[in-house]
């Protein structure tokens, strides 16, 4: 299936806004066996949309439409479609009585504005919208799938999986048969080239219609392994296989499988082991003890943190003594040490991490660079602490900062009785 991906709004043609649906869009439908054959941005207005569709529905099989759904002038989409398809528009019911229960549950009025958005061509399929008040529109003529979808990136990623989607990938299925399943396997602490160079050629342990990709981000490599098949069962248990040669492998690098993440994989041991943490942070001011709080749960291991940017309340919070500071300076094995240690006490966690560090761009000697950053881990039994250095961008080194944070804690954990 060709599938062309259509985002629509003046606002992603100037720039102003990054254009993540096509993205999302774009990995879903590579996903279930789509092949993403054009990306088209266009601004709002009819003739560039009519412009568009006569174009890619030459082109291609399915055409997915992002933007321009809502009440506003501006939005432009329904309109174009129904001259498009030389429709008619037809009430919608079922959305009418989801728009006027969401306007009770928020106690606001429902204007001639809002409910025109109930108003829907007569020959599309409604997806349903729970997240917002316009509803998707699927058309399939002659052969060729036409989705329109809200701009909003959640209301958009809800009715492509909700709708979308399971119905490409029947039409997908019936093509030929075969759809791609995937499987991830999650590695750290290894560079992606010797992480390749351990692997060796693919080609000797992949057959047709298999294939390995390498991801690499700051968490670590991401290795995905794919198969083409017609049968879940035979994937399932040839993507086990290909798991095993890949354990034998590597197999000491690896840290989780799927959807996993390295925060994911490291609170589940916390809990497991029933240890709790705390963070003491300097130059990323919070954003460590942000992470730790992005999953549900997290206050079963995550008691609570100390910002001490200055080093005033690195001494008066964290207790870390005058002296160390004036000897080693701020951001030094010394301190953030201390901080670890200090923090562990005042928090009454298993472990705290510290970070402190030279974020940037000023700020750096020659002996401690801009990206020099200081982490350490107490835990009841012992403190290790580490130098990284990475590099003069100032977003960077604070993201990487959580994630080699995080990574220390991981490796003190797989190995605690
Ligand atoms: P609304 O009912 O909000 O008007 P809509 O379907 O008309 O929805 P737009 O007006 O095009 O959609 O966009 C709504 C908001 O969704 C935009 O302000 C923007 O923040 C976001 N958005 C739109 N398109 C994209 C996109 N391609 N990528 C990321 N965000 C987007
Ligand atoms: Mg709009």
């Amino acid at each position: 299936m060709k599938i062309a991906i259509l985002t629509i709004g003046d606002e992603l043609c100037i720039g102003q806004i990054i254009n993540t649906n096509a993205a999302w869009m774009a990995q879903a439908c590579t996903e279930i066996g789509g092949i993403v054959y054009r990306h088209v941005t266009i601004q709002d207005g009819i003739e560039e949309l009519l412009y568009e569709l006569n174009i890619l529905s030459k082109e291609c099989d399915c055409i997915l439409m992002s933007g321009g759904l809502g009440p506003t002038h501006d939005d432009k989409t329904k309109e174009t479609l129904i001259a498009y398809f030389n429709d008619t528009l037809i009430l919608h019911e079922q959305t009418l009585q989801s728009l006027k229960a969401r306007a009770r549950l928020r106690g606001l009025p429902l204007n001639q504005r809002n409910m025109d958005q109930a108003l829907v061509p007569s020959t599309c399929t409604v997806l349903e919208n729970p997240r917002g008040t316009a509803p998707g529109m699927l058309f399939h003529v002659d052969d060729t799938i036409y989705v329109s979808l809200p701009g909003v990136p959640s209301e958009m990623k809800g009715i492509m999986q909700d709708h979308v989607l399971p119905y490409l990938r029947k039409n997908i299925e019936q093509e030929d048969g075969k759809i791609p399943y995937y499987h991830t396997i999650l590695t750290k602490g290894i560079p992606e080239s010797a992480l390749a160079d351990l692997i060796g050629a693919p080609e000797d342990f992949l057959q047709t219609d298999e294939s390995l990709a390498f991801l690499p981000s700051y968490q670590g490599v991401r290795l995905r392994l794919g198969i083409l098949s017609s049968h879940p069962d035979h994937a399932k248990n040839r993507l086990g296989e290909l798991q095993t040669i890949l354990h034998s492998k590597v197999g000491t690098y690896i840290y989780g499988y799927g959807n996993a993440t390295l925060l994911s994989v490291t609170t589940d041991i916390l809990i497991q082991k029933q240890c709790t943490i705390g963070v003491v942070e300097s130059c990323t001011g919070g954003m460590l003890g942000a992470e730790f709080t992005k999953q549900s749960g997290s206050s079963t291991y995550f008691l609570g943190g100390l910002q001490t940017y200055s080093n005033a309340l690195k001494i008066q919070l964290a207790h870390v003594s005058p002296k160390t500071l004036e000897q080693f300076g701020a951001v030094s094995k010394e301190v953030a040490e201390e901080m670890a240690i200090g923090g562990r006490k005042v928090l009454n966690t298993s472990y705290c991490l510290s970070i402190t560090g030279i974020a940037g761009p000023e700020g750096g000697t020659e002996e401690k660079p801009v990206g020099t950053v200081w982490i350490a881990l107490a835990s009841e039994h012992d403190i290790v602490s580490k130098r990284f250095n990475f590099g003069g961008d100032r977003s960077i080194n604070r993201e990487r900062s959580v994630m080699q944070s995080i990574a220390m804690l991981h490796d003190a954990l797989i190995s605690r009785k």
